[in-house]
């Protein structure tokens, strides 16, 4: 048996963090299908009211931007989907999810991308999103950092809420 000596931080390029924004919750069941069709494992999942601290504390890098306040309320109206997704291979898993999605604004979210598809499926297009009235659909971590920073706030903070 080899030591163990606890985690590193390459243990974590084989996971990301990703969520289902509240106003795409209503297309769970098929979102989950369609991330394991593209090849993600969902090691696990919750639907979850996340409350304004922990939204807040989630986007504290955005504190200071214009939209950060819409931001907080859409993801804090309704229940989201919380996922931790696996996909092994030689690009790390939250580097390949973020080109699964695509731009963060779906008007430059290319075809076959999570964002573009959702968006029009959901809302008919990128309009919504471009008013204010509806969310790009999805979140994922943007490094193995905040794989590490978002697991951990958002398991923790349902763990200690069940
Ligand atoms: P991403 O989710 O692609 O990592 P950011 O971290 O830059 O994007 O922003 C977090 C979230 O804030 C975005 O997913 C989106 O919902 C919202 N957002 C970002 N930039 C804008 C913007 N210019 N106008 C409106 N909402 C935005
Ligand atoms: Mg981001």
């Amino acid at each position: 048996m080899r030591e163990f000596r606890g985690f590193s931080i390459d243990d974590f390029s084989e996971i990301t963090y990703a969520m289902v924004k509240p106003d795409a919750m209503c297309l769970f069941d098929e979102i989950c299908q369609d991330i394991e069709r593209r090849g993600f494992e969902v090691l696990f999942w919750q639907v979850y009211q996340l409350s304004r601290d922990l939204a807040e504390c989630f986007y504290s890098e955005h504190k200071d931007k214009d939209f950060y306040n819409r931001l907080i309320s859409q993801m804090t109206a309704d229940p989201a989907g919380i996922l931790i997704l696996e996909k092994k291979g030689t690009v790390p898993c939250f580097q390949v999810w973020r080109g699964t999605i695509g731009s963060t604004n779906p008007e430059f979210a290319t075809e076959g991308t999570l964002r573009h598809f959702y968006s029009q499926k959901l809302f008919g297009g990128a309009e919504a999103y471009k008013k204010g009235e509806a969310t790009n659909c999805f979140h994922g971590s943007d490094s193995v950092a905040s794989v590490i920073r978002e697991s951990n706030l958002v398991l923790y903070n349902i763990m200690m809420n069940s």
